[in-house]
């Protein structure tokens, strides 16, 4: 579904730069320190990656290239994510999605979904529905696999309900449950008062 990934002056991307992602598996292969986590990063970033942290890093700003010997820093990091909506999974009435973040050396951000300017919370809200947050198993990093080798029997089941979209069912399940509890309380009150009537 993801089709493109753009970056512009993100990390050590300092020039523009298009990735492209036909159907099928797409590897990213390089040296160490070649920037093949950047590329995660980036994709993180847009999605509303908040913390610096998450990003290696430790100010928001810390994501603009920030110059080499020959180059001098850059004044803005942006991304662009290029969805394939055809089929219409994300709410949005496009064949395409574009989802832009952009962050200046003063601090000032912006997110952009179809190149207007929008909140956060919209990038968000679209992308909750199908499960592509960034604390979701969508993106699968470095560690993670030895975590979950390492995890228990009954965690490993929960990262799995969790992918598989079960979590979300057995939500709704236990609500389903606490409402039925409160009718049956209900039922028993008002059978009490007809008795009373009666
Ligand atoms: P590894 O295999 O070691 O994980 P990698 O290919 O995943 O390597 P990354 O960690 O993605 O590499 O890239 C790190 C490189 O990005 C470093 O060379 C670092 O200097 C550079 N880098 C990170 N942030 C910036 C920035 N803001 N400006 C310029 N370069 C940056």
């Amino acid at each position: 579904m993801l089709k493109a990934l753009e970056l512009n002056g993100f990390k050590s991307f300092a020039d523009r730069t298009r990735l492209e992602f036909p159907s099928g598996i797409t590897a990213v292969v390089g040296p160490n320190g070649s920037g093949k986590s950047n590329v995660v990063d980036a994709i993180k970033w847009v999605l509303g990656s908040q913390s610096a942290k998450a990003l290696r890093g430790s100010e928001m700003t810390d994501v603009i290239f920030s110059g080499s010997r020959s180059r001098k820093q850059a004044n803005a990091a942006e991304v662009t994510l290029t969805f394939d909506n055809s089929a219409r999974i994300l709410d949005v009435d496009e064949e395409e999605v574009h989802v832009t973040r952009r962050v200046l050396r003063s601090g000032e951000a912006e997110y952009l979904l179809n190149r207007e300017v929008c909140r956060l919370r919209d990038i968000r809200e679209i992308f909750a529905g199908i499960g592509v947050t960034t604390g979701a198993y969508s993106i699968i990093e470095q560690g993670k696999v030895d975590a979950l080798l390492q995890s228990s029997a009954k965690e490993r089941r929960l990262i799995f309900e969790e992918a598989a979209g079960v979590s979300r069912f057995k939500l709704k399940r236990q609500e389903a449950t606490r409402r039925l509890e409160r009718i049956e309380q209900n039922l028993l009150r008002l059978s009490d008062i007809v008795e009373e009537l009666e």
